[in-house]
């Protein structure tokens, strides 16, 4: 039955669903479409983050966590555990049942917020008597709803490698890669990325023998040149992350015995044989199949919807929000699209600062930074300072035997305006907080210098290197 709607999301993963919220406890009639079947063939809420991304990945990289820890971890603090083993299939259903438990809780949430959920793949078609249509086609005859504002937030896919297709079986993207049924003797992983090296990182903890070709001669090219250079060190020295920079991707063939990837290094042929291989080397926006010709809905060159900085698309009324649009790809980015989307719907004025997003990359050690890289600034002009702390000094840290890592931030050398903070860290996902909040409040190192950390925690650690700016560490 057509319905009449003040906002119709397409789309329920973290910028869909939590927008949708916003939209509703601001008073408005709102609906979601959302397409999702998990394998049993059930429809689910949650997007690609709550069920083949953020969500999934944490839960198996917690559990490969416990596992490396009570293999090598144990002895030091004096406990002796014999004959540790795993099972694979327990692992997988914990997963599965945290997916659930996050999924079937947006259900509630829809209920709650009195949101609608219309199963089934949404176009727009139109316009009508009531603002855009929407066309919603499901199991049965498809359905045209109506809404006065329509928030495109359909996600982004893996990036498939041209001639290389993926069957979830041998060769995996994101999907696959999270639900492996035996641990791979060898596995394969193409993209040294954010997907390869938390992924490439569970099964190594598992067991696997993980070899990744990435195409770049640099390794995490985003990240800070010190985070750079102390993740390579403990990633592939340390961890045995066998990574190949560098590598010119060739044929890729799939046989009863696993994948044979061929590949140029340094100017030589080389061969990777392997029995899965994951293809990690990037996503793309999800905009097929979405109406946006027939409405003319404007897309770039690489199909994300166009996009100011308010997520207003080029057509009255639609705006376009999370991994669909420009701007990194996290849930929280698109959270934040979403609730500024909501806001603005109903008048307000909100905006969000994309300068004081956090990345961060669920490796062991975690990494994670807020703002600027020291190598951007040099590029930039921008003149700075820097204080360094690494956490091998920290009490809190050595006790927990997690001395792996420095906090690094960097200030502006004449304001002392914090412009960037870099963390290599167990616990870096937590940490980055502490600084995205200075950096919202525009604070400068000597404020964080002077707050009083609690002791002991590895919370010092950003104190000591906010500290090391003015080169007043206390510690060192
Ligand atoms: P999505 O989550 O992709 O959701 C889009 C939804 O729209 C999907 O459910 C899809 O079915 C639906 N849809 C698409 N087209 C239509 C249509 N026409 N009609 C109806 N429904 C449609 N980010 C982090 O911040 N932290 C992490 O730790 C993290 N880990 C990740 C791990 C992995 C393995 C992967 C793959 C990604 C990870 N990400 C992480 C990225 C994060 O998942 C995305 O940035 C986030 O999901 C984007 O949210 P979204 O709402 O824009 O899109
Ligand atoms: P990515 O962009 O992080 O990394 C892709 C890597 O593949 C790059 O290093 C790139 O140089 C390499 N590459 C590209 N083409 C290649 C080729 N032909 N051969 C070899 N290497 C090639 O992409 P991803 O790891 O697929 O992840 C996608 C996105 O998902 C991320 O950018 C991120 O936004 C999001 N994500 C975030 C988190 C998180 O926040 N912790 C976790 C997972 C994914």
């Amino acid at each position: 039955m057509s319905q009449a709607f003040d906002v119709v999301f397409i789309g329920s993963g973290p910028a869909g669903y939590i927008g949708a919220i916003r939209a509703a406890q601001l008073g408005m009639r709102v609906a979601v479409v959302e397409e999702w079947k998990t394998p049993a063939g059930e429809a689910a809420l949650g997007g690609t983050c709550l069920n083949v991304g953020c969500i999934p990945s944490k839960a198996l990289l917690a559990s490969s966590e416990a596992y490396e820890k009570v293999l090598h971890h144990m002895a030091d603090h004096g406990i002796a555990v014999a004959g540790a083993t795993f099972d694979l299939g327990k692992m997988m259903a914990r997963k599965e049942a945290i997916v659930a438990k996050m999924t079937k809780g947006i259900e509630f949430l829809f209920k709650k917020n009195r949101i609608t959920w219309l199963k089934g793949h949404g176009r727009l078609a139109g316009k009508g008597a009531h603002g855009w249509q929407v066309e919603v086609s499901g199991a049965g005859p498809s359905e045209v709803h109506e809404a006065k504002y329509v928030v495109v937030a359909t996600g982004s896919k893996a990036r498939g490698l041209p001639g290389v297709p993926v069957d979830n079986v041998l060769v995996n993207d994101n999907i696959g890669a999270l639900a492996f049924k035996e641990v791979p003797k060898r596995l394969g992983v193409i993209g040294a990325g954010v997907i390869g090296l938390e992924l490439g990182s569970v099964w190594r903890r598992l067991g696997a023998k993980v070899t990744v070709l990435e195409a770049l001669p640099t390794f995490l090219a985003a990240a800070d040149e010190s985070v750079q250079k102390e993740a390579w060190k403990i990633f592939t020295k340390r961890q045995g992350l066998d990574i190949r920079l560098g590598a010119k991707i060739g044929k890729v063939e799939t046989g009863k015995k696993g994948v044979t990837v061929q590949y140029e290094l340094d100017g030589k042929a080389e061969t990777l044989e392997c029995d899965r291989l994951i293809v990690s080397v990037g996503r793309v926006p999800n905009t097929d199949n979405l109406g946006a010709e027939a409405v003319g809905l404007k897309l770039d060159s690489r199909g994300f919807v166009e996009v100011d900085a308010h997520c207003r698309s080029n057509l009255p009324n639609v705006f376009a929000i999370g991994d669909v649009v420009r701007g990194p790809m996290l849930a929280h980015k698109g959270e934040e699209e979403g609730v500024m989307v909501a806001e603005l719907i109903a008048g307000q004025k909100p905006h969000v600062n994309y300068d004081a997003i956090p990345w961060v990359i669920y490796t062991s050690p975690e990494i994670a930074w807020v703002g600027r890289t020291e190598q951007e600034l040099r590029a930039a002009g921008v003149p700075y300072k820097l204080g360094q702390f690494p956490f091998a000094v920290n009490g809190r840290a050595l006790g927990q035997d997690e001395t792996d890592g420095f906090v690094k931030v960097l200030a502006h050398a004449k304001t002392d305006e914090i412009l960037g903070v870099h963390i290599v860290s167990s616990q870096a996902s937590e940490l980055i907080a502490e600084a995205v909040v200075a950096m919202e409040f525009r604070a400068a190192a000597e404020d964080i210098a002077r707050i009083t950390h609690a002791h002991p925690s590895l919370s010092e650690v950003i104190r000591e290197a906010a500290l090391a700016v003015d080169k007043r560490a206390l510690n060192m």
